[in-house]
Formats: C-alpha cells, sequence, structure tokens
C-alpha cells in the first residue's frame, strides 16, 4: 500500500489520528468506528513515511489470535514483513520479557509457566503444608487472593494486615505459596506480569534500554486494562511519550477480572494525552446501530460517545420467540440453512450466548442440520473435561472393560492412587490377558497390592459397584444426576469456585439436562439400554470433527471471545431475566451495567442482519423453567425490531405491545404439526409438541402427554389430531 492509499481509506478524524506527530493520544470511539484499523494504519504510517524502524514499536493486543492478526494486516498494508516489531497480548509481552532477562528476574533460564488448574494444585497443596483448614481457607479464595494482589503490584511484604487476622493468614499463605513456586522455577499469569514490572522497578539501566527502544508503543482494547497493566505501561512509555491508546468504555466487559474504565481517563491525566474520538460508524447498518446505540444510554457514568453511520436503515433487527430451547436451536438452525441457500457463505454467522454450556443443544441442532461449525476459544460440549469425566464414570458403570474411562476416573477426583498402583494394575492386566477392572479385583483378592493405595483401590471398585446399585432403577436423568453428585465430581469442581468451576459445574447439570431430554431411537430401543444409546450418542457428538480450518464453518463463541470481532450475520441466543443478564447481575447496579455492555458488544458484532432470540420456558438442570425476556430487549425501541412468532402459537400469550411481524414456520416436513402444538392422542390424551425429527414415513414427533410425560411417536402410526 502506499502511502496516499494508507490515508485515502480512512475519514478526516482517523487520518488526524494516523499522521498526528507523535504525542499520547487516545482515540476514544465506540464499536466499529475503525479503532482497530486506526491502530494498524498508524503501525503502517510510522514504518513507512517516518520511517521508524519496526523494531521501535510495541503493540498490545487482547487476545493471541488478534495479534496474529494485527501483525497479517500491517504486513499486508507495508508489503513485506516486520521483523523485530513487538505485538502481542500483557501476558505474551511480559512472558518474553522474562524469558530474555531469566538472570534479572531471578528466574532460572527453564522457568514454566503455570496455568490456573496447575496454580489451584499448589495452593491447595500449600494450604496443607501450612496445617490449615481446607474447609476454612479453600485454595480456590486463596488463588482470587494471590491474584489479586498480584493485578495490584503488591507482594506479601506491602500488605498491610497488622489488625486483620484472616488477612494475615491469606498473606502467609500467599508468601508460602511464592516461595514454592520460586524454589520451583513457576511462574503463574498474574506473577508474568508483576515480574515483568518489578524487572524494571529492580533495574533501571533495563528499563531504559527498552524506554529507548520502544519509541512507539500502541494499545487496542484498553478499556479492559488492570492496574499493573497500567503500571507497566505507565512505565515504559510515559518519558518518550509516544503512546496511542485505543478504546472504548461502553465495552468494558472484564471488570470482574479486575479491568479499570477508569484508566482511560487515568491515562489522559497521567501522560496529558489528547483525545481523538472517531464518531463514524462502518460495521453496521443504520437499525443495528441505532438499536445498540439506544440499549447502552442506559448505563450511568458513560464517558459519553455519539456514533452514527451513513449506511442504510437496513432490516431491522429479528426477535424470535421461541417456544422452548429447542424449536430456539432449530429456528436458528433455519435460519442459518436459508442464508446458505441464498448463496451466502457459513464464515459470515457467529452464534454469541452468555455461557459455554449454552453450545450444546444450538451444537445439536447444528450438527442435525449438517452446517458445520466451529468453537471459537473453546471446546464442543461433549469434548470438555468435567463432561468426559462423568462420562467416564457412566461408562464404567455400564462397561467394566472400558479401560479408558477407567484410567480417566481411577484417581479422579483424586484418591491418592498413583503412578505406581496403576502400574501395577496395568502389569496385572497385561500378563492376564484381563481389562484394568477385572486386574483390580484380582489384585485385591490375592492381596497384591501394597498399603494405602491398596486401600484407595479397595475404596474406588466398591464406588464403581455402589453407584451401580444405586443409579440402576433411576431415569438416565436422575443416573446421571446420582453419578456427578456421588462420584465427588461435583465436590471437586465445587471445591475450585471461580468463573472457570462455575461454567464446569453448569456445564455438568446441562449433561443432566441432556439426559433428560434425550430419547432412545425406537429402531434400536430393544437392544440397547438408554444409557448405553445415551453414552454411544455423547461419543458420536463428540467424534464428529471440528470443522477444519479451510472450511467454511458457522462460528459459535461466548459473547466475551466475540470483542474486536465483526461478522455479517449475528445471532445473539438466550435473551432471558435469569440468564442475560444473569440473576446474580440483576441484582447489583454495576454488574448489571457490565452485562450490558456486553450485550452492546454482542449487538454490534452485526454488521447486515442480527437475530435476537429467546425462549418461553428452557429445560435448565433437568427442570422445565420460564424466564421473562431479557429487560436488555426492552430496552431497544421498538422500531428497531420485529418479531417472529410461530402462527398458532400456544405457549402463554404476551403483551409486548410490539408490532407482531406473523409469519408461518414451516410444518415439520409435512406432519401437519407446529412445536408447542396442542395434540390429542387415543391412549395417552392431551399433549403439547415438543420436538420433531426425520423426514417422510420416518417422521417422528416428541410429545409432552399430560398424564404420561414426554414420548416419540412415528406420526404415521400416532394418529394424533391436532386440537
Ligand atoms: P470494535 O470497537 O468492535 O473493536 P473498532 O472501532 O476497532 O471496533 P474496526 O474493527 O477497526 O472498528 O472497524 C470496523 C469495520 O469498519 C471494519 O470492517 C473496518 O475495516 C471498517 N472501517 C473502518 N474505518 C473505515 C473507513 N474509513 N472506511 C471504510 N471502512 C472502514
Ligand atoms: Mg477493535
Amino acid at each position: 500500500m502506499d502511502v496516499s492509499e494508507l490515508l485515502d481509506s480512512l475519514n478526516d478524524k482517523q487520518r488526524d489520528a494516523v499522521a498526528a506527530p507523535s504525542k499520547n493520544m487516545l482515540v476514544l470511539a465506540g464499536a466499529g468506528s475503525g479503532k482497530t484499523r486506526v491502530l494498524v494504519h498508524r503501525i503502517a504510517w510510522l514504518v513507512q513515511v517516518e520511517q521508524i524502524s519496526p523494531h521501535s514499536i510495541l503493540s498490545v493486543t487482547f487476545t493471541n489470535k488478534a495479534a496474529a492478526e494485527m501483525r497479517g494486516r500491517v504486513e499486508q498494508s507495508i508489503g513485506g514483513n516486520i521483523h523485530g516489531m513487538w505485538v502481542g497480548t500483557f501476558h505474551g509481552l511480559a512472558h518474553r520479557l522474562l524469558r530474555m532477562h531469566f538472570q534479572e528476574a531471578k528466574l532460572p533460564q527453564t522457568f514454566q509457566v503455570l496455568d490456573s488448574d496447575d496454580q489451584l494444585r499448589m495452593i491447595k497443596r500449600v494450604v496443607r503444608s501450612l496445617q490449615l483448614d481446607e474447609k476454612k481457607w479453600p485454595a480456590k479464595q486463596a488463588m482470587y487472593y494471590i491474584n489479586g494482589k498480584k493485578d495490584e503490584g503488591l507482594r506479601p511484604q506491602h500488605i498491610d494486615c497488622q489488625f486483620d487476622p484472616t488477612e494475615q493468614t491469606f498473606v502467609k499463605i500467599y508468601q508460602t505459596y511464592q516461595e514454592t513456586c520460586d524454589r520451583a522455577g513457576l511462574v503463574d499469569f498474574a506473577e508474568l506480569l508483576l515480574r515483568a514490572h518489578e524487572l524494571w522497578l529492580n533495574n533501571p539501566i533495563l528499563l531504559e534500554h527498552y524506554q529507548q527502544r520502544f519509541t512507539r508503543i500502541l494499545v487496542d482494547e484498553f478499556q479492559d486494562t488492570n492496574a499493573i497493566q497500567y503500571a507497566w505501561l505507565n512505565m515504559l512509555g510515559k518519558k518518550h511519550g509516544n503512546v496511542m491508546i485505543v478504546g472504548d468504555d461502553d465495552q468494558s466487559i472484564y471488570g470482574w477480572r479486575g479491568a479499570k474504565i477508569e484508566n482511560i481517563q487515568r491515562f489522559v491525566k497521567d501522560f496529558d494525552a489528547e483525545t481523538i474520538r472517531l464518531e463514524q460508524n462502518y460495521r453496521s447498518t443504520a437499525n443495528i446501530l441505532n438499536a445498540a446505540n439506544a440499549l447502552i444510554t442506559n448505563n450511568n457514568n458513560r464517558l459519553g460517545k455519539d456514533l452514527w453511520t451513513e449506511d442504510d436503515a437496513g432490516e431491522t433487527i429479528s426477535l424470535y420467540t421461541a417456544f422452548n430451547e429447542i424449536d430456539e436451536a432449530r429456528f436458528i438452525s433455519g435460519r442459518i440453512k436459508q442464508w446458505l441457500e441464498d448463496g451466502n457463505s457459513l464464515d459470515d454467522v457467529a452464534l454469541l450466548y452468555r455461557s459455554n454450556a449454552q453450545s450444546r443443544l444450538l451444537e445439536e441442532a447444528l450438527l442435525q442440520a449438517r452446517l458445520p461449525y466451529r468453537i471459537y476459544g473453546g471446546l464442543r460440549f461433549f469434548e470438555r473435561q468435567e463432561i468426559k469425566d462423568a462420562l467416564a464414570y457412566l461408562r464404567l458403570i455400564n462397561n467394566r472393560n472400558d479401560d479408558a474411562s477407567f484410567e480417566r476416573i481411577i484417581n479422579t477426583p483424586t484418591r491418592g492412587i498413583g503412578n505406581k498402583a496403576l502400574t501395577l494394575i496395568r502389569d496385572c492386566a497385561r500378563s492376564q490377558g484381563s481389562t484394568l477392572w477385572d486386574a483390580c479385583i484380582y489384585m485385591i483378592e490375592q492381596n497384591e497390592l501394597a498399603g494405602r493405595s491398596a486401600k484407595s483401590i479397595k475404596a474406588f471398585v466398591e464406588l464403581i459397584l455402589q453407584l451401580e446399585d444405586d443409579s440402576t432403577n433411576l431415569n438416565l436423568d436422575q443416573q446421571a444426576n446420582h453419578v456427578i453428585q456421588h462420584s465427588g465430581l461435583k465436590a471437586m469442581y465445587q471445591a475450585e469456585k471461580g468463573e472457570r468451576a462455575a461454567a464446569r459445574i453448569e456445564n455438568l447439570n446441562e449433561l443432566v439436562t441432556a439426559c433428560s431430554t434425550y430419547e432412545v431411537d425406537p429402531e434400536v430401543e430393544e437392544e440397547l439400554t438408554p444409557l448405553t444409546a445415551f453414552l454411544t450418542h455423547a461419543s458420536l457428538e463428540a467424534g464428529e470433527s471440528q470443522a477444519d480450518e479451510y472450511e467454511s464453518a458457522v462460528q459459535l463463541m461466548t459473547l466475551h471471545s466475540a470483542k474486536g470481532l465483526e461478522f455479517p450475520l449475528v445471532f445473539i441466543v438466550g435473551m432471558e431475566e435469569g440468564m442475560f443478564p444473569s440473576q446474580q447481575s440483576a441484582e447489583d447496579i454495576v454488574r448489571l451495567e457490565e452485562e450490558r455492555r456486553l450485550c452492546y458488544v454482542g449487538m454490534t458484532r452485526a454488521m447486515k442482519k442480527l437475530y435476537l432470540t429467546h425462549a418461553e420456558s428452557r429445560r435448565l438442570y433437568g427442570q422445565e423453567k420460564y424466564h421473562r425476556q431479557s429487560r436488555f430487549l426492552k430496552e431497544i425501541p421498538d422500531k428497531f425490531i420485529d418479531e417472529i412468532r410461530m402462527k398458532n402459537q400456544v405457549a402463554k400469550p404476551k403483551t409486548t405491545g410490539r408490532f407482531s411481524n406473523t409469519i408461518t414456520m414451516e410444518t415439520f416436513e409435512n406432519t401437519g404439526f407446529k412445536l408447542g402444538q396442542r395434540v390429542m392422542h387415543q391412549k395417552f390424551g392431551e399433549g403439547v409438541v415438543l420436538n420433531f425429527e426425520g423426514t417422510g414415513a420416518q417422521s417422528r414427533v416428541q410429545v409432552n402427554f399430560e398424564a404420561h410425560g414426554t414420548k416419540w411417536l412415528v406420526v404415521a402410526y400416532a394418529r394424533l389430531e391436532a386440537i
């Protein structure tokens, strides 16, 4: 790209920012106004026009993927590569510094990064070694404490806890944990940032070296920086005054992880920065943009921005009120199919949800519709660790020969069965040509196991037998629930606390729901127990590989991971009170505002068409729940929204007062029935249609009968009557 092209594709304000003489600058602007574009062009400008060596440029992005993209975009626009330029996340850059200067940072050359699972395990050990009561001092809480302090830049000796005995204990844990890490050469995530900060603090010469080297610093998504990141930047960039940050206070969504919106104003003051505001949005149609703008005005204490577009009004936002969660998922897959048939690409479609557990039903609907999909930044439902753990218990109960499941759970949760004991069992199985389970039994009978592990292995065997005994007469969902509760898995994940653990518990609950709605295929029903059938279904779904990298595919992701991205077609699902916003945030204004910002982020990902969906009833934790629609939907003015409702809908009538654009949903492949329709069966009486599958003579409907519960029926034989 030559210089004129570099500037031609920008508006005046963007150009001002890109071509400004070096100084500290804040580019403050709403979603889709070209902040990231400005950052990329600024780098290209610095290299091409100001002849700044890439070696002198440091650019901070929010994710590793964004870093790779930024590098690619800059290289493309300058038509060469940018060796020597540092692009990465705060953590990535800190890690790089520590590797290069491990001695000054007082780390062994071979130091390893500790992920949060490992960190938790370490802290647990420390709590035990200090002979503290683990119930009173949960490791997870200590981990929060330690990471929080590190994020604030505090070491144990900086913490004043003279008069607070509780805090004294936490400080003690922090200190012992840190000593253990230091001895072992381990560095946790928060430590990366703190160490890098201290590295400069304690080595003024090194700091000066980097201050002189990085004469140009750029930061994207600045609204989500925390205290230690700010301090680090302050140290590196303030002296020479060439820092450009871009951000949007309305898109700050990591407050729960210590991010501080106030850093934006603080930067302006500390760095005496000039503020440039961008006001034109290039991403979305006017309807989408104005709807998002209207939503966000419900927040207080905003820095205030205007955002407009030259784009047409475009299509209205579609709001779909689903009868239940299955209907919601099916509606979405139907619309995506239509999108594909209209000649569009699947790559252009994103499904956004509040929490990971919500992906399961969407995945199922997409699989059924044969639409390839990819989960962005995460695993598919049946591939998630906690789900595999729970399934492994069910599998072993179902089939003792399942060695893989045996290996997976023999020591999960930990029950003191180490590698040594396991090797003995494996050897025995090998020499006897038996399964691991049988080898276990044999060794117990022959007294071939030593001391502590003998006891633990016996206990494990008894646990499995007991679980089987207790659960054989239960329904599939009760069985799953029983196993999750009594295997120790639930307690294990509960003890972890925090966001990741909460997501795991949510997934386990979702597994129970999956079991409660799973229906055996009548053709194989005779031969398989419901459990076997379900386990097969789970393996098949997990085995179905993700769309490969080059195949075009629908993108599924949480709202959080959609930050910075854009897609022509976007669905935001589960827009219900209690889901989004979540129950807890509804009661706390600070959290509620963060949820609203998250909704703003979600809506502003859409370029051409946005669907918002919610379900009138939803199975959660194996129970039918009725939720009101999300308040965020009500905060969007009616004129931007069209409601799509099913004809003959029999679910609770709603009085939204909105113009209702009623369309007829396809009847299920000539069955003549619709989701939510009331029907009559000669033997089972009255019921409501919940689901359907198959075509032609094979088509089946799932009906919830008032007196007989849910059943799958082959339409051709059931002689259902619509009522
Ligand atoms: P977010 O707040 O979501 O991170 P952003 O402010 O970083 O958004 P970009 O992603 O940089 O916005 O830009 C949004 C879209 O608008 C992109 O597709 C970008 O290429 C396009 N765009 C930005 N500026 C212009 C312009 N001057 N002319 C045409 N298109 C533009
Ligand atoms: Mg951006």
